[in-house]
């Protein structure tokens, strides 16, 4: 249960001040809906109003207080012309400019003849000072009320500023001093203040600097939210190890068996990675490991023997893959390897139903199927096996730590191998996973060509139609991508059912669709219908982005490729260069072309290597869109800025992995700390896995 001292924080944000159900739905697209999330919306930059020159010595452009005494009022001709009031110091004249004033409001603010200070952005206008909408006007007596320094916080339509600035001070105002969970050395060394004092001043900047993720009081919070997650990774991970994995030593006649029906022989890569595997399963300790490897590499079936070799030890072994499509392909590329060791086998998705999935769930029940494929359906309820020894899960950026966690708990102490096409820098790794053990395939399997990579603009699009009526009749296999499904007429995208009615005049019964709306059957039958024809052109929206392996297309055509990630497009392009044919890749843009999106694309046709483009991705980029958001399943930090706080990273990595030495059920004094600090950033599983928790 999550401590009471931070109930404060997690109350609604309506619970504040001021704050109605109509204001509550807009803080809460702005930042979240509890008063913690407006906590951690920080400021993005601040106003300062100490400048206060005299109009002699003010320069115009800047953020200036000054005091000054009303002239007169000049009442606005026509309705929409704005109130002028004339003001002085002095030797200078001001203008303040009003638009809409309401002349009992302006008299009462700026009577005739009085003094007063007015702050904001002072500008010159046909040769003379004026300044519009002051954003402060008080008496010279009342200057303490005026504030000297603001933050500025990212708006939301809807939310003034002002209300921003009150509402959030009126959170950290619920901020509650919290135990210490940082060890006082490290406070010390590092010059950072407590959590509350963090918290404050990182909420009223002084100065620009304060600003920036190099400031003290942001490293601290950023720190923090880096220390709960890796310390929350380590508990899952100090969990599953202890929940003794089983020993799963194979006699290798199954894998033998595979290996003498696959048409290549392995790379040293998959070699050594399947080693490494194999080494993991045989020792009682329970596997965790990560198999990276860029597109093509092969990863399926090193997969697909590590399942072989837990199914010699006597266990079943699952394979979950993100959709559907990859789902039964991976059935239809293990399937005969399975035959070939005289294995059972069953598919599981989402679309099976009625007696025959029955049977499959019998089967896995019984042990009859020592294998089993699937999508995310593996892990529902109903699902059980008599004896779950590994389970792979391919893609797994589309999982989160929750599905992942299902999967293995189907059995006891279950191996567990993950593996990535994409290729994810080392410091996202440890986010997403914290400290795992990795394999990695460094090499393509032999015979692969370099793909070709051109970019052109969208006004080839005839020459690129003709260049493939050409390739069609030399054999070729073509995908053609478009992003979206439907006509949008507001985002101006290329639409894949025009596209496909287009090219189907050019190549009529040689096209086929394929799109993430079309139901289960259709999808089956278009991919069919492109890998064993009669379909030669695939016209598709990214649902083929993943995995999908025809090695037979050696032609891609992207469209609009300026509106996919990097990754996205690399990952795309793996789809081709995949046999032994010479491919290539058409990156087709719509002019003109932004600087970054321009050297985007360079770097796709300069390097096929996937870390190097995802690393210049995140550099262009930013690593929250590394992955594309929506699915990444690789956690969003608040205040943790990976790339500008990586060496803090690494530190709360080590650091939680000292905790877990030292202290692995967080108690004591320190311990109690840490777990609220688990709590403050709703690592709540991870407290569940403790045993005292
Ligand atoms: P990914 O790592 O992207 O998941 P796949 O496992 O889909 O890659 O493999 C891509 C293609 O390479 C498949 O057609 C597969 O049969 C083939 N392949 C895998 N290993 C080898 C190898 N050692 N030699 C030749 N082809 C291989
Ligand atoms: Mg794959």
């Amino acid at each position: 249960m999550r401590p009471d001292v931070l109930n404060p924080l997690f109350a609604e944000v309506n619970s504040l001040a001021g704050v109605g159900p109509r204001l509550a739905k807009l803080f809460q697209r702005l930042a979240g809906a509890r008063v913690v999330d407006l906590c951690w919306h920080l400021p993005s930059g601040l106003i300062d109003r100490r400048y206060r020159p005299t109009l002699a010595e003010a320069e115009p452009g800047r953020i200036a207080t000054l005091e000054v005494q009303v002239i007169g009022h000049h009442k606005p001709a026509t309705a929409r012309a704005p109130w002028r009031i004339l003001c002085r110091d002095e030797h200078h004249e001001l203008e303040l400019v009003f638009f809409r004033g309401k002349e009992g409001w302006l008299q009462k603010l700026l009577p005739q003849g009085e003094r007063r200070l007015v702050s904001g952005r002072l500008e010159i206008f046909n040769g003379r000072f004026q300044m519009t909408h002051p954003d402060y006007v008080v008496a010279p007596e009342e200057d303490k009320s005026l504030p000297l320094i603001e933050p500025v916080y990212p708006l939301t339509a809807g939310l003034a500023q002002r209300l921003v600035q009150r509402t959030v001070r009126a959170a950290i105002e619920q901020a509650p001093n919290l135990p210490e969970w940082q060890e006082e050395h490290l406070l010390r060394a590092r010059r950072w203040p407590s959590w509350r004092d963090a918290l404050l001043a990182a909420h009223q900047p002084q100065q620009e600097k304060d600003i920036s993720p190099e400031a003290a009081a942001r490293q601290r919070l950023a720190y923090d939210e880096l220390l709960a997650n890796q310390l929350a990774l380590a508990l899952i991970r100090l969990n599953q190890k202890r929940a003794s994995g089983r020993s799963q030593k194979g006699d290798g006649r199954h894998v033998q068996a595979a290996l003498n029906a696959l048409p290549f022989p392995l790379t040293r890569s998959q070699q050594s990675a399947l080693e490494e595997i194999k080494a993991d399963m045989a020792s009682s300790n329970r596997m965790l490991r990560l198999l990276q490897g860029d597109v093509g590499s092969g990863k399926t079936v090193v997969a697909l023997l590590a399942m072989l070799t837990a199914v010699e030890a006597g266990q079943q072994a699952a394979l979950m893959a993100p959709t559907e499509i990859l789902a039964r392909q991976h059935f239809k590329t293990i399937l005969p390897l399975a035959q070939a060791a005289g294995l059972e086998i069953e598919l599981l998705t989402g679309r099976d139903r009625g007696s025959a999935r029955r049977q499959a769930l019998e089967r896995l029940r019984d042990g009859t199927s020592p294998l089993a494929v699937g999508t995310h359906a593996l892990f529902q309820e109903e699902v059980a096996f008599r004896n779950l020894g590994l389970a792979v899960i391919d893609e797994q950026h589309r999982f989160g730590v929750h599905q992942r966690l299902q999967l293995a708990q189907k059995g006891k102490g279950v191996d567990v191998l993950v593996m990535t096409a994409t290729p994810i820098p080392r410091t996202l790794v440890l986010t997403a996973y914290g400290d795992m053990d990795v394999s990695r395939l460094t090499e393509k399997p032999a015979g692969r060509q370099p793909v070709d990579t051109r970019t052109l603009p969208l006004d080839r699009l005839n020459e690129v139609v003709s260049a493939i009526g050409r390739a069609l009749q030399r054999g070729a296999k073509v995908y053609w991508v478009c992003p979206l499904v439907e006509e949008s007429e507001a985002l101006d995208l290329a639409d894949a059912e025009a596209r496909y009615g287009a090219l189907c005049e050019h190549f009529p019964g040689r096209v086929a669709l394929l799109h993430g709306r079309m139901k289960g059957p259709e999808k089956d039958a278009a991919m069919q219908a492109f890998v064993e024809g009669p379909a030669d052109i695939l016209v598709a929206t990214t649902v083929i982005e993943v995995g999908v392996d025809v090695p037979a297309a050696t032609i891609m055509v992207v469209e609009q490729a300026e509106r996919f990630g990097l990754a996205q497009l690399h990952q795309l392009r793996g789809r081709i260069g995949r046999g032994t044919g010479r491919s290539t890749c058409l990156l087709l843009y719509k002019p003109p072309l932004n600087k970054t999106a321009h050297q985007r694309l360079s770097i796709l046709r300069q390097s096929e290597d996937g870390f190097r483009i995802a690393e210049e991705d995140l550099r262009l980029r930013g690593a929250g869109e590394l992955l594309g958001t929506a699915q990444s399943g690789l956690p969003r930090f608040r205040l943790a800025d990976v790339e500008a706080h990586g060496d803090l990273l690494a530190m709360a990595r080590d650091h939680a992995a000292l905790i877990i030495a030292r202290n692995p059920e967080l108690q004591g004094q320190q311990g109690e700390a840490l777990r609220t600090l688990l709590y403050l950033f709703e690592r709540d599983t991870a407290v569940q896995y403790l045993r005292s928790g």
